[in-house]
């Protein structure tokens, strides 16, 4: 599926289908997983689930940080109380973490993007699902903005020995 790269490398090229293909999934699962978890009654081991992932991917390395997102991703849709959902979007965020892994780490997204986990998790447990779904939508915003960015720069500047983006 991936066209061989142009030029050279060490990242393969992004393919613009395929990124848009994950983005628009991803945006239809996620946000949708965030507000159904608001609507939910959440038993105090599932407030527990959510707050622990959330604070794992807070407290993780930049090596760590993507699983223990994919994880904190995978937990909304959990107490969400759909195991099907939760498969989907532990399977687009394989995906995601596949793109986002040709791209280099970035310090100041990971601040931000944990931010954003607290204010999906707040909007969650006071049960304002609105909030939530629209909290996951900016989340998901970042994501998009920064492949849409590297689309367009198929060779970044920084060099892939000082970034090397780790699972
Ligand atoms: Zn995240």
């Amino acid at each position: 599926m991936q066209p061989a790269p142009a030029g050279s490398g060490s990242y393969p090229e992004l393919d613009p289908a395929e990124v848009d293909d994950v983005l628009t999934f991803r945006g239809v699962l996620e946000p949708a997983a965030a507000s159904l978890a608001a609507r939910a009654t959440l038993s105090p081991a599932q407030r527990g689930h959510l707050l622990r992932t959330l604070a794992e991917v807070a407290s993780a390395p930049a090596n760590l940080y993507r699983p223990k997102d994919a994880r904190f991703h995978v937990a909304i849709a959990e107490v969400a109380g759909s195991p099907s959902l939760a498969l989907a979007v532990a399977d687009v965020r394989s995906k995601i973490n596949d793109l986002l892994d040709r791209i280099p780490l970035i310090q100041p997204n990971l601040e931000h993007s944990n931010r954003q986990h607290q204010e999906i998790v707040d909007a969650i447990l006071r049960g304002d699902d609105e909030a939530a779904f629209k909290a996951a939508q900016d989340h998901l915003q970042g994501t998009a903005s920064l492949l849409h960015g590297f689309l367009g720069h198929s060779q970044p500047e920084v060099s892939p020995q000082e970034t090397a983006p780790q699972r």
